[in-house]
């Protein structure tokens, strides 16, 4: 029988998420397809995808008032992500940003906060802001986004900057720049890496060589780009979809299981980095 148990990552404040969620990036900004990517998140926490990335950014709140939507009636099945602009992360303004957020998706609490990217606000503000919503129970922890080594060493350095539990960065097979060492360094401290545009935004569903070694297990190219993440330790894929049929496509990649032979052709076509390359960002 075919194993397709979702692998997890406990993250360092406790609790455990599956390692593959679902991202909402794109949605919330065409009224016309708002059913049908409520549908699909909702078909996805059903196949225990119950981590769901959103931003305030996202549809210009509109991703979050899906989410809102989505959730209705099962929030504690989920665990929720959700990120504030930089250029709101003051010591008040993540505060303010966060109780719009919390309003959007008619919710109490957001799981995991983070800092969309770095911006002009000192970091040991928004650390401390971080950590009022945390002791105020709006936030149950916080990490960041798109932040590159020499950002990770410096957040460490500040009081409080070791409670981030997660850092969400480019990482997908054609994006390998960071197992060089963002990754083992976030490894080694037990900081989840959410990879972010794991099938490329879609064009790895069309990759030949990706497609060659889908066929042999009659699965999908986007299901060997998600499995090549999934088999990471601390590492949670979140991919998009809109259509409940390519959730549960994307659901099934845990069933898959690479060979050594497989993950020495992923390397021969996308090959892992030789020297540290700076953090790239879509
Ligand atoms: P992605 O998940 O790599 O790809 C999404 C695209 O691929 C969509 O166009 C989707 O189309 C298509 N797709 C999904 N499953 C597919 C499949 N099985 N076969 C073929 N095509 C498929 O890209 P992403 O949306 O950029 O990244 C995922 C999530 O990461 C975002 O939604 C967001 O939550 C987060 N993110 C965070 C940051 C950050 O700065 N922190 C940046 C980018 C993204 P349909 O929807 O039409 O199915």
């Amino acid at each position: 029988m075919i194993d397709d148990t979702l692998p997890t990552v406990t993250l360092s404040n406790g609790v455990t998420v599956p390692a593959l969620g679902l991202g909402t990036w794109q949605m919330g900004e065409d009224a016309r397809a708002a059913q049908r990517e409520v549908e699909a998140l909702r078909h996805g926490i059903d196949l225990g995808l119950t981590l769901i990335d959103t931003a305030e950014m996202y549809g210009q709140g509109g991703a979050e008032e899906i989410v809102g939507e989505a959730i209705s009636g099962r929030r504690d099945d989920v665990f929720l992500v959700s990120k504030v602009y930089p250029w709101n992360a003051s010591r008040e303004g993540t505060i303010a940003a966060c109780e719009r957020s919390l309003k959007r998706m008619k919710t109490d609490r957001i799981d995991l906060y983070l800092l969309h990217w770095r911006g002009e606000h000192p970091l040991a503000e928004t650390v401390d802001a971080f950590e009022t919503l945390r002791r105020q129970g709006k936030i149950g922890a916080w990490g960041v986004s798109n932040f590159d080594l020499g950002d990770m060493q410096e957040l460490l350095a500040l009081p409080d900057g070791g409670n981030c539990v997660a850092n969400q960065v480019l990482y997908n097979l054609s994006r390998r720049g960071v197992e060089y060492d963002l990754l083992p360094w976030c490894q080694e401290r037990g900081i989840a890496v959410m990879a972010y545009s794991p099938i490329e935004q879609g064009s790895l569903a069309r990759n030949e060589a990706l497609i060659h070694i889908a066929k042999a297990y009659q699965a999908t190219p986007a299901q060997v780009a998600l499995a090549f993440l999934m088999e990471r330790e601390g590492v949670v894929a979140i991919p998009k979809s809109s259509h409940a049929a390519r959730v549960a496509e994307n659901r099934e990649a845990a069933a898959l299981d690479l060979t050594d032979e497989d993950l020495d052709a992923l390397d021969a076509a996308f090959p892992p980095p030789s020297r540290p390359m700076p953090l790239e960002m879509i």
